[in-house]
């Protein structure tokens, strides 16, 4: 790669939280970020936040819940950057409920968001990845995943399924140059973990070896570290960051 050509990164659910810190850093680092949400409006915030701080990039709003049009935004910055180097499968939601009460809905749309946007982002970046014989693949779980949480069974099985889709990544493309890792998160201070309650955020904390929450950016440093030259021979790996919740 010559010294003016940057690595082009897409970075899912950018526009908020993680994903944010995420498309932050890796601009920060020299890739042309692309960043992918729904809101058009807050991902050109924070693409302007990138380029205020000398990085460059793309924002490209699309429904992850929806393969069609994932498919065709995918397709799209594959033909006008002519390649993807980076992909990271941040975006995620939860949609929280007992077993006994949790609707066929409610486990659907947690799975294709989380799960089978994960599917289609890593199957249409293969074929351009083997060809440049280099790419990294991050695709962000969840400590849930894990070990589970109960509550959140949809939640916990997608991202279980990320798990074991990385893992199967790595081994599919481990000898075409490009690796794939999970990251997972405990709890990160964001709009997701502003919806629970501030006391069982404090209580949770309270039993961390860590003793505290974690920041975004604490997230984007592991993401950083996967998508380098650096990581090049690690792959196949989940990357805890977690305070130490799970150890
Ligand atoms: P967040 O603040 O709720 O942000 C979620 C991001 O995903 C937003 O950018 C959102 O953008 C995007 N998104 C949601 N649904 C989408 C859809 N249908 N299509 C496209 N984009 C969509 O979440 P976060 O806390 O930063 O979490 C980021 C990732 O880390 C998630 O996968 C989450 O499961 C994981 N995680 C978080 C924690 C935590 O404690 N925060 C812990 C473990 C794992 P739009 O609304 O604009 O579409």
């Amino acid at each position: 790669m010559g010294n003016n050509e940057r690595r082009v990164a897409l970075v899912t659910g950018a526009s908020r939280g993680i994903g944010r810190a995420i498309a932050k850093r890796l601009a920060s680092d020299g890739h042309h970020v692309v960043l992918v949400a729904r809101d058009q409006s807050r991902l050109d915030e924070v693409l302007s936040e990138i380029e205020a701080d000398g990085g460059v990039g793309e924002s490209r709003a699309c429904d992850l819940g929806d393969p069609a049009s994932l498919e065709a935004m995918m397709e799209s910055v594959l033909s006008d950057r002519g390649r993807l180097d980076v992909l990271v499968n941040n975006a995620g939601i939860n949609r929280d409920g007992l077993i006994l009460r949790m609707s066929d809905e409610d486990f659907d749309e947690v799975l294709a968001v989380n799960l089978r946007a994960t599917f289609i982002t890593c199957r249409a970046v293969a074929r351009s990845m083997m060809r440049g014989r280099w790419g990294r693949i991050i695709n962000i779980s969840s400590v849930t995943g894990l070990v589970g949480n109960p509550g959140q069974a949809n939640y916990a099985a997608a991202k279980a399924g990320m798990v074991g889709m990385t893992k199967t990544l790595a081994k599919e493309l481990g000898s075409k140059g490009i690796t794939a890792n999970v990251v997972a998160p405990g709890f990160i201070e964001t709009d997701m973990t502003e919806a629970m309650s501030s006391e069982i955020l404090a209580e949770a904390a309270k039993r961390l070896p860590l003793r505290r929450l974690g920041r975004p950016e604490e997230i984007a440093h592991a993401v950083a570290y996967l998508a380098s030259e650096d990581a090049g021979y690690v792959t196949g790996q989940v990357l805890t960051v977690d305070g130490g919740m799970v150890c």
